[in-house]
C-alpha cells in the first residue's frame, strides 16, 4: 500500500469500527472528543446503522475514549509510531 504525501496533517491515529459488532448506539459519538465519529446512513448486514469515522483532516489523537466506551467492543485504535524530526 503507498501512502499519499498531499494529506495536510500526518495521521495521529485513527479507528476501525466493526459494522458486525456495532449496534450504532451512538455513544461514541457523543463522547469523542474530536467530534469525528458519526452514524452512517447506510444499514449493515447486521440490520444496524452503524458508527463511522472518515475523519478527513486526521483529527483522532488517539484517546482511545470511544474504544473504551463502547458496549459492544467494536471500535480499535490504531496510533501511528512517533516519527523523528516531528515537533512543530
Ligand atoms: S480515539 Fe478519541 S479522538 Fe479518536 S475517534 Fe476515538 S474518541 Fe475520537
Ligand atoms: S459505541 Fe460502539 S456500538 Fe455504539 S455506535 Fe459506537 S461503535 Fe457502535
Amino acid at each position: 500500500m503507498s501512502e499519499s504525501k498531499t494529506q495536510k496533517k500526518p495521521k495521529r491515529a485513527r479507528i476501525a469500527i466493526d459494522e458486525h459488532f456495532c449496534k450504532g448506539c451512538g455513544l461514541c459519538v457523543d463522547n469523542c472528543p474530536q467530534h469525528i465519529i458519526s452514524i452512517s446512513g447506510t444499514v449493515a448486514t447486521s440490520g444496524y446503522y452503524p458508527a463511522q469515522c472518515p475523519d478527513p483532516e486526521n483529527k483522532c489523537t488517539g484517546c482511545t475514549l470511544c474504544a473504551r466506551i463502547c458496549p459492544d467492543v467494536a471500535i480499535e485504535v490504531f496510533k501511528a509510531k512517533k516519527v523523528d524530526g516531528g515537533a512543530h
